[in-house]
């Protein structure tokens, strides 16, 4: 027989034919890398006049968290398009692919849902009983009977080492179906395709964990280049400040005994002020490059707030800024270093300040929220200041990272830090006129509080 003819009708050739097919296909399925073209390949052989002949074929892919079944393809034997070469070597054309994808039956099976629950359906009852049932067990109606206008087919559940992962259905014209034969021919071939299938599955997750383990090694020598970075800013910082404090102690000297007016006393108020610039900065190096020492307690959030906000009144009035709060009140008191949190409350709202450098509008909000599922507390401070170009949101919390500048960069990194000691999360999002940051912080500590005092 060659392979372009049909399956020959009596039982000696018919089983000469079924084992020739499973002894040929083996190899094929094995060799194919690519979950998809593997899936194309198995329904094809299955219904392909040269192969099964079966009138249709269909894959049902099981998504154990929605307890569901969806249908991922659905051949029929008139249009598949495809039969077996009579060459050793297969190809299973990719153009192939999209043409069987775009065929009426396939559409209308990709559309399928079934439930998992017990009793609802055939291919149901073959994945929970890990077993091939087929439509000689009366079962109620389902959305499978009508796609298969009412003939018979068997459900072969595709197994990998911890559960069933998808179903075979296959249906026949011919009834009884499927006869004895029949069956022994399609659990040998569900052997095939549940073992290939599970190699590209494997292949798929080696392949995911690679890329995991590239993107967390990039992670791992990025983030040991920034400590290297932040050591040596430090060790320099520390380094520069006393010459730096013995200088400006001079300038400062130097201009209380020159005339305010003349020119020598207009340099030396230059050095100071510049002087005095450069200490504020090398004191920021040296507070993010050192450990903090927090002082757990009970705080106020809210009390928190109105402190800050009454400070920093008279800067957005100078600014031409105007406030709107929306603030919860007697939210539940919070635990944590209220110090480090005022620290955090206060760089926010001083970079929105800074965002609105021609004026604007600043809102502060609070609110009880859930985080991870446990009770929370969430503040905004939102500006009107344009935002942050989203090329740059990923970076603005990596220290040294600014776009000011008279800017350190250590502002957000700080923040960020200071919250995750909390246990908390910090977040930036864009509105319609400018940034918006949330803090949430949860209302109780980790399980093990680390008690009055703790090393972050
Ligand atoms: P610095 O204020 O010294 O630049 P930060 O770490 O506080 O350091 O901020 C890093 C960068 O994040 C800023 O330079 C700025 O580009 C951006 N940024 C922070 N807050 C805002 C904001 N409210 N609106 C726009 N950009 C902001």
């Amino acid at each position: 027989m060659t392979s372009e003819e049909h399956p020959p009708q009596d039982s000696l050739h018919l089983l000469d034919h079924t084992l020739g097919l499973l002894h040929k296909s083996a190899p094929a399925l094995m060799a194919t890398e690519e979950l998809d073209t593997l899936v194309h390949l198995c329904l094809s052989l299955l219904v392909t006049p040269n192969g099964g002949n079966f009138q249709n074929a269909i894959l049902l892919m099981v998504n154990p968290r929605a307890h569901s079944m969806q249908g991922i393809l659905g051949l029929n034997r008139n249009s598949v398009g495809w039969t077996i070469p009579a060459a050793d070597h297969w190809e299973f054309p990719p153009e192939l692919e999209q043409e069987q994808h775009e065929t009426d039956f396939c559409q209308k099976a990709q559309h399928l849902r079934l439930s998992c629950a017990p009793g609802d359906n055939r291919a149901a009852l073959a994945v929970l009983e890990q077993r091939a049932v087929s439509t000689a067990e009366s079962m109620p109606e389902s959305d499978l009977d009508r796609l298969l206008d009412g003939r018979d087919y068997i459900c072969l559940p595709l197994q990998d080492w911890e559960r069933a992962f998808a179903v075979l259905v296959v249906s026949n014209d011919s009834t009884p179906f499927p006869n004895e034969a029949q069956r022994r021919f399609l659990q040998l071939f569900r052997h095939h395709a549940q073992l290939a299938m599970t190699k590209c599955r494997l292949l798929q997750k080696v392949e995911a964990s690679r890329q995991d383990l590239n993107a967390f090694e990039e992670r791992l020598i990025q983030q040991e280049k920034l400590a290297t970075i932040g050591e040596m800013a430090a060790s320099l910082a520390h380094e520069l400040r006393n010459p730096l404090m013995a200088v400006g102690g001079f300038a400062a000297l130097l201009q209380r005994q020159l005339e305010p007016e003349s020119q020598a006393g207009e340099y030396a108020g230059i050095i100071t002020r510049e002087i005095q610039r450069l200490e504020k900065l090398l004191n920021n190096i040296l507070d993010f490059s050192k450990e903090q020492i927090a002082c757990v307690e009970d705080y106020r959030l809210d009390s928190l707030l109105a402190d800050i906000l009454e400070l920093e009144l008279p800067t957005m009035l100078g600014r031409g800024v105007t406030l709107d709060t929306e603030l919860a009140h007697k939210l539940p008191p919070l635990k944590g270093d209220s110090q480090q949190i005022r620290q955090v409350l206060l760089n926010l709202i001083r970079n929105a300040l800074q965002a609105m450098s021609g004026g604007g509008n600043l809102t502060v909000r609070s609110h009880l929220s859930r985080l991870r599922g446990e009770p929370s507390l969430c503040v905004e401070v939102e500006d009107t200041g344009g935002g942050i170009p989203t090329n740059l949101l990923r970076n603005i919390f990596n220290p040294f990272f600014t776009t000011k500048e008279e800017g350190t960069g250590l502002g957000l990194s700080v923040c960020h830090r200071i919250i995750e000691h909390h246990h908390g999360v910090i977040e930036v999002v864009n509105k319609e006129h400018g940034a918006c940051f949330k803090l949430h912080l949860p209302l109780h500590l980790a399980k093990a509080d680390p008690g009055p005092w703790h090393r972050f």
